[in-house]
Parts: C-alpha cells; structure tokens; sequence
C-alpha cells in the first residue's frame, strides 16, 4: 500500500507525473492457469497405439478436447528405423564369451541386444534396463551374460514377431499424424525403438533421442519437437543431461525450483505440496476403476496449483493396460463437463505458458487514460507462443477497458475493478479507458 501511495504522490507533485507513471508492480498479475481456471489437465497417450488414433482421438475430437500422442517414430512409414551404431556386432558378440559382462561393457552389449532379431532379445534388453534402473547392476550384468549365451548357442529364438513395443498393428502414417497435429493435438517423440535409454551407451542414446527428433521435424515441423517422453517413464540422470540437451520439455522430469513433480508411482498427496505448480502424473494400470480416474480430476479441481498429466497407453484390443473406448467416452465427457475450471491442453501448451508465467517481468505505467502493460520475457518468443492470461486492475475512477477494439471482460473483487485479457510473452499491449 504505501507503495501505490508513492505512485499517487508522484502522479500529483511530479510535472511529468500525469503525463507518465509506474503503477505498482502487482497492478497486473498472471493467472496461474489459462483463462484464470482452477487446475489444468494434460491428457497424454504413449507408444504410439493404433487404437489411441483410430478409438480415442476421435472420442476427444467429439468433445473438443486436444491431447499429446507420444510416437515410436521408427515404426512410422518414411522415417529412419532403429538400428545400433558401433563396433563390429561379431567382435561384440564373441568378446562375450570370454570377457563377464560389467560397468565397461553393459552399455555397449545392451544396445546391441534389442538389435539382434527375436523379440526375446528385445524382451533381455528391457529386462537389463529394468534391473539397472532399479539399482539391480549385477542383476543386470548376469542378465546381459545370459542373454549372449543363448545368442552364442543359437538359442534366442526368432518368432518373427514385430520387434516394438506391444503395437502389433499400427497403420499411423505421417499424413495422418500431420492431419492430427492440424487438429490441435501435440504429436511428438517417444524415440525411434522404444529402448531403456538408461542402459545405451552414448551412441545410441543420442541416436534414439536425435533421429526420432529429426523425423518429427522433417514431417510434423520443429513446433513439435518441443516436448518428449523417454521410455518406461525414466528418470535416470545420465539420460535426463542427454535428453534435455535435445528437447526443451520431457514428461519424464523438468527440474524447476517452481514446479513440484509427482511422478506415476509417487503416492505423494498433491494438496501437500508448497510450490506454486504440482505436476501430478497419474495413469490407469490393470484394475484402475473409472471412479479412481474421476477422483484424480475432482482432487485436481479441490486444489489451485495442480497439473494433472494422465498417462495412456492401451486403448480396446491394444497395447499395454487397455481401457475398453466406452470407459474413455465416458471419462472424458467427465472431465469435459469441468471444463469451465479445468484447462485441458496437450503437454507442450501447459509447459509453454507456467515456463513463461514464471520467468516473466510485468510492467504496467499510465498514461492519462491508456494503461500500458508489457510482459518482458527471457524466453524464445517463436517457440514460447502461448498467450498468458493477464488480469490488471484498473484505476478507481475507471469502469472498464478496451484493448484495441474489444471491450474486455473483467469483473470486481477485493482489490478492485479488474479486466481479463490475454497476451503473449515479449508483447505489450493498450489498455484504454472505457
Ligand atoms: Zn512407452
């Protein structure tokens, strides 16, 4: 208060008081949420699953609602397929016999494996990665020992089966998923061969993180190489430093002294947290009920920093932990029917707008009867450009407030008269009395 005191003295003793001021810093504020809503939800689809195209996204069309589909690129028609990049694949193979496997050549021998052919070879590779992130690494260095034994012996078997993950039939086409993006979803890369990135060496990593980011570029544009999800929800640091220097945003972590995140398997209450955002991830295994589902949407709205993100995979006959399309019909009318508190919008968007909230500078000054409000802001204006929500308060003798020509919707709280409107981060705009 003594603060906008100071304004008002300068307005009236200053000679240039009236013609130009600094109104105090909190004259416009941010919403936390788009549209000044309660909570926003991010409903997010993985692998790539024929069945989430062809069942579910027409379910969200229906209902107006715009989700992300994270895609295996390397089973898209068009792009370059997964394949290992290193030594002589014999020398490595050979070398197995008479060297055990550890710290020094894990890396190199699991990438090899889930290029060797046979789904049991890609079924060691994932069992390998498993161990290793769980801490296990002599679990994984005797698993990896194995699995070379039996492709010594000729013994890991080749059932023909199609090498990705549990996508047997998936008929996505860039054209498709270009018609999808053009709708509003958020297409982007869940890498080239669905590997466990933490038991790649640097090669592969950066092979599965590039490619897959390049072939999105190529055929979706760069807008959708903004975010991405590492497979089996992985959070390992040597991964996250490789995976961050490719992709702005990853589902898997985005460390961030605002952002609280309460991955899949955390139990951790959302209420409970004290940062100015909770990214509450959540998603529906084998027995998950519908009323659960609603739950994480009605804990969602009792609360006013929260960020749902819902993790899918299977949708009817498809894929891992499949929800029957019915459920998801009815789930997502669910969520539809909140959404004049909710913000529902694909992960890139709600990631865009709390990273431009936060590291925003407002500034609002008057001008006689024109209040004029700047959002200053570090961030790459290309790539950050969705709009904020803005509320600014306006001087008391004013009743309302154009932006160019449209009258702004607003309203009266404790501190005043106020005008909702939306701005992008690096743009200033207007606010003329009305
Ligand atoms: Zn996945």
């Amino acid at each position: 208060m003594p603060f906008r005191l100071f304004s008002v003295l300068l307005l009236l003793l200053c000679p240039w008081g009236p013609l130009f001021a600094q109104l105090p810093a909190d004259t416009t504020v941010i919403e936390r949420f788009r549209d000044g809503k309660t909570g926003a939800v991010s409903l997010t689809f993985d692998d790539g699953i024929i069945t989430q195209f062809t069942v579910a996204r027409p379910i969200l069309d229906s209902l107006d609602l715009r989700a992300t589909f994270y895609v295996i690129t390397g089973k898209i028609r068009g792009a370059r397929l997964g394949r290992f990049i290193g030594r002589n694949r014999e020398d490595i193979v050979r070398e197995a016999i008479d060297v055990p496997t550890d710290s020094t050549n894990l890396f190199e021998r699991a990438s090899l494996i889930a290029f060797t052919g046979t789904s049991e070879a890609v079924d060691y590779h994932s069992r390998i990665g498993a161990a290793y992130e769980a801490g296990r690494r002599r679990e994984a260095y005797r698993l990896t020992d194995e699995a070379y034994r039996k492709l010594l012996n000729g013994k890991l078997r080749d059932t023909d089966a199609v090498v990705f993950h549990d996508n047997p039939v998936d008929t996505t086409t860039w054209a498709d998923l270009r018609a999808y993006q053009a709708a509003g979803h958020e297409i982007a890369s869940h890498t080239v061969t669905h590997p466990r990135l933490a038991v790649l060496d640097s090669a592969n990593l950066r092979y599965e993180l590039e490619q897959s980011r390049a072939d999105i570029a190529r055929h979706l544009g760069p807008a959708a190489t903004f975010s991405a999800e590492g497979p089996y929800g992985t959070e390992d640091e040597r991964v996250m430093r490789y995976a961050h220097a490719v992709y702005p945003a990853l589902r898997n972590r985005m460390p961030a002294p605002y952002l609280a995140e309460l991955n899949r398997g955390s139990r951790a209450a959302p209420g409970a947290q004290e940062r100015e955002y909770v990214q509450w991830q959540r998603g529906p295994v084998d027995g998950t009920s519908l009323r659960q589902m609603k739950n994480w949407v009605d804990t969602t709205l009792a609360h006013d920093n929260v960020w749902l993100v819902e993790v899918f995979h299977g949708v009817d006959d498809y894929g891992w932990a499949a929800r029957p399309g019915a459920e998801l019909r009815t789930y997502f009318t669910y969520l539809k029917e909140q959404e004049d508190r909710l913000w529902i919008a694909p992960f890139a968007t709600v990631t865009k707008y709390i990273r431009a909230r936060e590291t925003a500078t407002l500034t609002t000054e008057r001008k006689a009867d024109t209040l004029t409000v700047t959002l200053a802001t570090p961030l790459d204006t290309v790539m950050y450009d969705e709009p904020l929500t803005l509320t600014t308060y306006l001087p008391a003798e004013w009743t309302g407030a154009r932006l160019g020509d449209a009258r702004l919707p607003g309203g009266t709280d404790e501190r005043g008269r106020y005008v909702r409107y939306a701005l992008r981060p690096g743009a200033s705009g207007d606010l003329i009395r009305d």
